[in-house]
């Protein structure tokens, strides 16, 4: 492992400023359960690490202009435990707790769940100069790919590992980020690239910026979600697929759907194609295992993970059919 220089900055102005002047050089840490394993295997060699640990304005669940913001720095514990979370947006709750274990979920931040680096055994193999790393091959793409994408690859058939994602997107989440240039918001969906537009990082934060929060809208009464994961192994393990899914009915119609994929593209996927098929429609018209078949529409498997395909059609139409009841 090699040595490295540990920061504690008395402010989030202090942070932004030390991760700008060596952008290549200097990351930033909040709980380490992601990043530390990365240093201790050599994939990444930071001279400096700046905590982001100790910053006020990453803690804590608050309203913020009509919004619930949850800080970059809540453990994922935490928002299990929190009562207002577990009330208004449980599919958040549901997500978080299938994530790692009781102690990387005490440790494990919402900020670091967001921008943690990808699973695929190549690129955590310190010996393989993957296209995640700086190289120009995906050893994917023909290799060891059980695990790797269906949707959207190309340059790289990373998955994007986050559980919070998909369900945090269904939720109509905001990202905040602050950087040398001040406070920005977008949302939560932009907030991740494609290999293609980012080699080196799976979202679009600028050099010397971090995320601060997330902002979640007040939810409406007739909305309901769900988290479902599919894994090798219940504690401890990533997905092989998820989804996460959001209806909003009037009376018996839907007017407002989001299905969104993890674990089977590099960045949460949104289904449109089955998004579409179901708003405007009364719940007695319709195919669930029609909308099933085109969320996955397009996909293109590799040599080890075709399973893939009718898993992720099955969690979307067991999610649809537990949220209405059919
Ligand atoms: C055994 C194990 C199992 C796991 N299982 C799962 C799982 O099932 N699902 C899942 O989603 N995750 C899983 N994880 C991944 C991850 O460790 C956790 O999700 C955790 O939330 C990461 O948070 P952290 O604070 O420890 O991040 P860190 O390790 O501190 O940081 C992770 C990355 O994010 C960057 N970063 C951290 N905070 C910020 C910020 N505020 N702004 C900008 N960049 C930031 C760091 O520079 C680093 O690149 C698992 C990890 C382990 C070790």
């Amino acid at each position: 492992m090699n040595p490295f220089e540990y920061i504690e900055p008395g402010s989030l102005e202090e942070a932004a400023a030390l991760l700008a002047e060596d952008p290549s050089g200097t990351k930033p840490i909040a709980g380490g359960t992601d990043l530390l394993a990365e240093v201790k295997d050599g994939i990444e060699r930071p001279r400096r690490l700046v905590s982001l640990a100790g910053l006020k304005e990453l803690q804590g669940v608050r309203s913020q202009n009509g919004h619930t913001r949850l800080g970059a720095g809540l453990t994922l514990t935490q928002l299990c435990e929190d009562s207002r979370l577990q009330r208004d947006y449980p599919i958040l709750v549901q997500a978080a707790y299938t994530i790692a274990t009781p102690q990387v979920r005490n440790i494990g931040t919402l900020g670091g769940n967001l921008c943690q680096r990808p699973r695929c055994w190549y690129y955590r193999h310190p010996l393989f100069p993957c296209y995640k790393k700086g190289g120009s091959i995906c050893y994917g793409a023909t290799g060891h790919n059980r695990n790797l994408a269906i949707l959207g690859g190309g340059a790289s058939f990373m998955v994007h590992p986050s559980d919070m994602a998909p369900a945090l997107i269904a939720a109509d989440a905001q990202l905040e980020a602050f950087g040398p240039q001040g406070f920005r918001i977008m949302p939560l969906e932009e907030f991740f690239a494609s290999p293609e537009d980012q080699p080196l990082q799976e979202h679009v934060l600028d050099k010397g910026e971090v995320v601060t929060s997330v902002l979640l809208p007040t939810p409406s009464q007739n909305t309901k979600s769900v988290y479902l994961k599919a894994r090798d192994r219940v504690s401890e393990d990533f997905a092989l697929a998820s989804v996460a899914a959001s209806v909003t009915l009037d009376g018996r119609t839907i007017i407002k759907a989001n299905i969104i994929l993890g674990g089977v593209a590099p960045t949460p996927y949104r289904a449109h194609l089955a998004e579409e098929s179901i708003v405007g429609k009364e719940i007695g018209d319709l195919d669930l295992q029609q909308t099933a078949n085109l969320a996955v529409h397009g996909a293109r498997p590799l040599r080890y993970n075709e399973y893939k395909v009718s898993l992720t059609a099955n969690l979307v139409r067991r999610a649809l059919q537990g949220l209405l009841n059919l």
